[in-house]
């Protein structure tokens, strides 16, 4: 049962989703056929039809003798996922679809199709168990995790849909994933960590994404970041901050009460320095709550001189929230006193707040 109300850190114990090709590393995609008495070669060109060509049909396996295609798709391409809906607004270019997964657990992805680029927002836990209180997803609490190819699917399920022409604007690819969906990613690690991977491997092994174009968002689980620093990958880190004082952060991400500010950022500083690549500050904007100009400048102060960014996201509403988004006056003044700290800061442009699809909002109700 989801336990919403209070921290969950580990996922409740459930039957595993099936294994898929997505789950292995190319190495053991060889073993796992090898082990269904098949030539290890036909691993590759199971990688190729999956992360390639694209294919969710057994039948446009044409390079497999018909007699090993069935058993070989059964084994390590089953069904993960089953699209219920899908939620589509800026016309047709954001497209959010809820998933069911193998045991009835629900999640959502979001399309963002850009002039420049396609986003893809992926969920990696089905709900979460961090308990925001402004988040839509905090409330239900934390169903299950999901595994490695259960997230790569949302990914190239997207995918699919681009090259098909199903997005309005031609035929195109996903360029950037960022693990901003349900769930908190660093506490699913080795399912991201593995998403990750085979998203950024080169293709046909995986989907060939730069390892640039994927950003993982947390709220701040400090040991995972520094594990996440050693994997020596080149995405984007995200922090969610939402707060530069340790007690209205205590309140908006209720993980502060283990890991406060100061560790947060000094591990975001740690991932700086090893990557050489930009943070990104998270921080919803949400009025008399943390909008305030002294806080402005309590985080200007925290983070000047240091590699980051600062994303403003104007809050979106979420049920039973009694929070709103903050006065266009006191937005601004918030960007004009972190720039006069010398700060980098943009506010998001918001994406299917109508369709609930926007940040925070995603809760794969079926109703
Ligand atoms: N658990 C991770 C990944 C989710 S990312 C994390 O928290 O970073 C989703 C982002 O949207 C987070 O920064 C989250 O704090 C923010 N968010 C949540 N609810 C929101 C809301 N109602 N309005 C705007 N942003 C919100």
């Amino acid at each position: 049962m989801p336990t919403p109300g209070a921290l969950t850190f580990a996922a409740p114990r459930r039957s595993k989703p099936p294994r898929h090709l997505a789950d292995l590393a190319p190495a053991d995609r060889r073993t796992a056929v090898a082990e269904l008495g098949e030539r290890p070669f036909r691993a590759g060109q199971l990688s190729t039809h999956y992360f390639a060509r694209l294919a969710d049909d057994a039948a446009e396996l044409t390079d497999i003798p018909k007699a090993a295609r069935g058993p070989l798709c059964e084994a390590l391409l089953p069904r993960l996922m089953t699209p219920v809906r899908e939620m589509v607004c800026d016309a047709g270019t954001t497209r959010k679809t809820l998933w069911r997964l193998f045991d009835g657990a629900t999640v959502e992805s979001v399309l963002m199709r850009y002039p420049d680029r396609v986003t893809m927002c992926v969920s990696s836990q089905a709900g979460c168990g961090m308990n925001c209180p402004f988040c839509a997803t905090g409330q239900a609490g934390l169903t299950r995790n999901m595994s490695t190819a259960e997230i790569v699917e949302q990914v190239l399920a997207g995918a699919r849909s681009l090259a098909r022409g199903e997005v309005p604007g031609g035929p195109a690819r996903v360029s950037n994933v960022v693990f901003m969906g349900m769930g908190e990613p660093l506490a699913n690690y080795k399912a991201v960590v593995g998403a990750v991977r085979r998203l950024t491997e080169p293709s046909p092994a995986g989907y060939g994404l730069s390892q640039r174009g994927v950003t993982v968002s947390t709220v701040g689980l400090v040991p995972a970041m520094h594990r996440l620093i050693d994997e020596g990958l080149a995405v984007t880190l995200a922090v969610s901050l939402h707060a530069p004082d340790d007690e209205l952060r205590d309140e908006l991400v209720p993980v502060n009460t283990r890991w406060k500010v100061s560790e947060v950022l000094d591990a975001a500083w740690r991932y700086t320095e090893t990557t050489h690549r930009r943070v990104s500050i998270e921080y919803a904007l949400i009025k008399d709550i943390n909008d305030q100009a002294w806080r402005a400048d309590l985080l200007g102060r925290l983070l000047r001189g240091h590699l980051v960014h600062v994303n403003l996201i104007p809050l979106n509403p979420t049920p039973g929230s009694k929070w709103t988004a903050s006065r266009p006056q006191d937005e601004r003044e918030f960007v004009r006193r972190l720039e006069a700290h010398g700060v980098a800061v943009t506010v998001r442009e918001t994406r299917g707040r109508e369709i609930d699809g926007a940040c925070g909002q995603l809760a794969a109700v079926e109703a």
